[in-house]
This record gives C-alpha cells, sequence and structure tokens, in this order.
C-alpha cells in the first residue's frame, strides 16, 4: 500500500493504491496507527463533512494491514491555485494538446458524440512520451516562468541540466470540468490501461507486484502477493480469472480475482516535485448543451443563456456532457456520487428549483447507492428550500443516464423532495 502524508491533516495519509474499504484508488485516507480509513466512497454512519467531500469512518481491525508492505511517498508538493490562474493555464494547455485518432474513434463510436460535439467539449489525449515538450509549449506562451507552479497534473523532473517541467498522469482522454464560471478548473482521464487489481473475499489479502506479458489471447496479467492464513505466496494471476478456495468441510475461505481498476482518474501531481493536488475542494463539471457554449463567456455564470430553475446531476463528466446535449438542460456531472456537497452553492447560484438526480440505475441494487441518496436528499433538505426528483428507467434499457438517452428513451421522474 502506498501513502502520501496530507500536510494539511496531521497524522493521516492519503491512500494512493488501493483503499481498504472501497477498493478503489486514490482519494481515501488512513490514520498513522492504520485502524482508521476515512472512505470517500462506502457510507458509514459516522462521517465528516471536509473541502474534498464527505469522508465516512471506518474502523479496522487493528492487524488487518499488519502484513501489508507500507510505502511511504513524499514529494514537495505546492497548494493549488486559484480557478482564474487554473482556466487560464488548461485552455492553454488544450491549445497546445491534439486528439488522437483512437480517442476520436472512441468518442464517435462507442460514446455517439458527434463531431460538433467533440470539437466544442475540447476533450484531448495524454499523450504516452514527450510530455514535457507539451509543458513547455505552455510555459513559453506565459511571462512568468512559475506559471505551472500550483497547476494539478504539472511538476518538475530532475534532468541532467536542471530540472524540467512536464506533466503526470497515465495515458488516456482527457475529460475538462467546468466551474459555473465557465472556468475549466480541472480534467480527469480516462485512462487507455486501467491499473490491475486485486478483488478479494473471506481470508485472505494481498497485492499487485507488477503486471507480466499478457497472453496468446490478450488477457492481462500480473505477479501478485498473497496472504492466506499467514503464508505468504506470489502467485500469477490472469484477469477475471476467479480463484475460489472451499475448506475440507466445504467451507467458503476466500475469492480473488485480478480485474482491471478505476478508469476515470483526477489529473493530479500532488505525489510528485513542485506538483499539486487536486483535492481541497475536487472539482465539480457544469455541463451545458453544445448551442450554448458559443455565448457563455468566461467568468460569467449561465442564467442568462440558459433556464437554470431545472438542474439534472449525474455522476461523471461524459454523462454530464451527454445529458445536456440530448436534455438541453444544464446537467452537473459529479466526481462521485457521495460528493454532492461540492454543488450546493453553485446550484444556489444557478437559482435553481428543481434538481434532478440521474444516477446509474443499478442503483437499486446497490444498497451503498441507496444511502448516498437518502443523504444527499436528507443534506439538500436541510441546506436548500429546492425540489428534487430520482430519475428511474428500466436497468435494460441502459445503465447510465447517457445510455438510455443514446437509445432515445427518457427516463421518469419520482419525487424525493417536494
Ligand atoms: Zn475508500
Amino acid at each position: 500500500m502506498r501513502l502520501r502524508p496530507l500536510k494539511k491533516h496531521k497524522g493521516w495519509s492519503e491512500i494512493i493504491t488501493q483503499c481498504p474499504i472501497c477498493g478503489k484508488s486514490g482519494w481515501c485516507a488512513i490514520n498513522d496507527e492504520k485502524d482508521i480509513v476515512r472512505c470517500m466512497r462506502v457510507p458509514s454512519d459516522e462521517y465528516i463533512e471536509s473541502g474534498i467531500g464527505r469522508q465516512y469512518l471506518h474502523y479496522l481491525n487493528p492487524d488487518h494491514l499488519s502484513q501489508i508492505e507500507i510505502e511511504i511517498v513524499h514529494a514537495e508538493s505546492v497548494d493549488k491555485r486559484d480557478d482564474e490562474h487554473l482556466n487560464m493555464v488548461y485552455r492553454t494547455l488544450i491549445e497546445e494538446m491534439k486528439l488522437s485518432s483512437e480517442h476520436l474513434y472512441h468518442l464517435r463510436n462507442i460514446r455517439h458524440l458527434s463531431d460538433h460535439e467533440i470539437a466544442q467539449r475540447q476533450y484531448r489525449t495524454m499523450p504516452t512520451t514527450e510530455r514535457y515538450k507539451v509543458a513547455q509549449r505552455v510555459l513559453s506562451r506565459f511571462s512568468e516562468s512559475t506559471s505551472l507552479l500550483g497547476v494539478p497534473g504539472f511538476f518538475t523532473q530532475a534532468g541532467n541540466h536542471g530540472s524540467y517541467w512536464s506533466m503526470a498522469g497515465m495515458a488516456g482522454l482527457m475529460i475538462p470540468f467546468h466551474s459555473i464560471k465557465n472556468e475549466i478548473i480541472g480534467w480527469q482521464i480516462r485512462v487507455d490501461e486501467p491499473p490491475l487489481v486485486l478483488d478479494m473475499e473471506g481470508a485472505i489479502k494481498g497485492e499487485v507486484m507488477r503486471e507480466l506479458e499478457p497472453t496468446p489471447f490478450g488477457m492481462r496479467r500480473a505477479r501478485c502477493k498473497l496472504f492466506v492464513q499467514d503464508k505468504e505466496m506470489e502467485v500469477i494471476l490472469t484477469e477475471k480469472q476467479e480463484k475460489v478456495c472451499y475448506s475440507k468441510s466445504n467451507q467458503f475461505v476466500f475469492k480473488v480475482v485480478l480485474k482491471q481498476g478505476t478508469r476515470y482518474w483526477w489529473w493530479s501531481s500532488g505525489s510528485k516535485d513542485n506538483g499539486s493536488s487536486i483535492g481541497a475542494p475536487v472539482p465539480y463539471h457544469l455541463a451545458l448543451p453544445t448551442a450554448c457554449l458559443p455565448y457563455w463567456n468566461i467568468g460569467e455564470s449561465p442564467e442568462g443563456i440558459i433556464d437554470c430553475s431545472e438542474v439534472w446531476v449525474t455522476e461523471g463528466p461524459f454523462k454530464a456532457d451527454k445529458a445536456a446535449e440530448a436534455l438541453q438542460k444544464p446537467v452537473f456531472g459529479l466526481p462521485g456520487i457521495g460528493t454532492y456537497s461540492l454543488i450546493l452553492e453553485p446550484l444556489k447560484h444557478l437559482g435553481c428549483k428543481h434538481i434532478v438526480i440521474a444516477f446509474d440505475a443499478d442503483l437499486i441494487v446497490k444498497p451503498q447507492v441507496q444511502k448516498t441518496l437518502e443523504l444527499c436528499a436528507e443534506f439538500f433538505a436541510k441546506n436548500t428550500d429546492m425540489s428534487m426528483s430520482l430519475a428511474l428507467w428500466d436497468l435494460s434499457l441502459g445503465k447510465g443516464i447517457d445510455d438510455l438517452l443514446n437509445e432515445g428513451y427518457l427516463p421518469q421522474l419520482s419525487v424525493m423532495l417536494e
């Protein structure tokens, strides 16, 4: 497990690798004693509100992590700059980056976006190589040599002739996040090759050590370290091939499967020199129909160009972009369903009267999502007088609101708050 000590929360570290509670990477934190996790994704009855959203407390068995190697990552990171500065740098970055033909294909044929939408939404490709050249071109367009300092994603690397600026993150499709004032305040990367992680159940612990060459059939493989009944072993696991172990008396002991981890990552550089973390607060994304975009000036909120009395809320920036276009309404894309507190002030600012929540249709079968939804309704009931509805549809018509709208259907609305 890799940990990065949090400067602003003494005694706590961000879990860079898989969180022991939600199994996802990044965002969640653990205390120095390693017995409490503040998970951002799995609700519990005890929580604290913070700049990056609601953090749920989970108590660990004291020796739960004793066998996992802990690696501490230290770096001289700097605080994130204000939205105005981030917007200036990120808009320059857009001009200096391209969209690869693979990503264009994905947007056209998998996401079913029109070429007009693709151009208007300004998606870009994070290349695998020569990133320092892009960073150099961006920097050269500013008079201040410190312009990239405090901009998440950028960091300095030591070279033979002194340090130079480069860009962090895995290669993938970059999706910009817009504030209600049309400032680009961050990016998520839909990574081309999500890192492999272990999905474990029962009396087993373990971690992925390194990825190996794929099988002749193209399945990804990794060397993994597993701990079963205090015995350590190294095994090679192949993606999606489940290993289940039963005892002699036919009792379930453990299950482990290697699978692709998180697909969407913040573009952040908080664990690198002169880099900056995306957090505190993390960005949200407001999507408008593309027809509105030419009239949406930077620094202005959009009430004058689109009716904001009803605002839709979904999870993820792509879904928000798709839904805004199909519904011709303003749509917020939350970075995670538990981060609804991020949009409280933006919704008030827009003069929203009615919020429509459109999370994935499988929420009905996920108790965690149900719980989050209840807390969300409670939160808006306490802090606003807005009404709230839940968008519902049959899961067979599509998982996300984007899938549903692609198929030409509209969801039904069920009242949550009058
Ligand atoms: Zn977690």
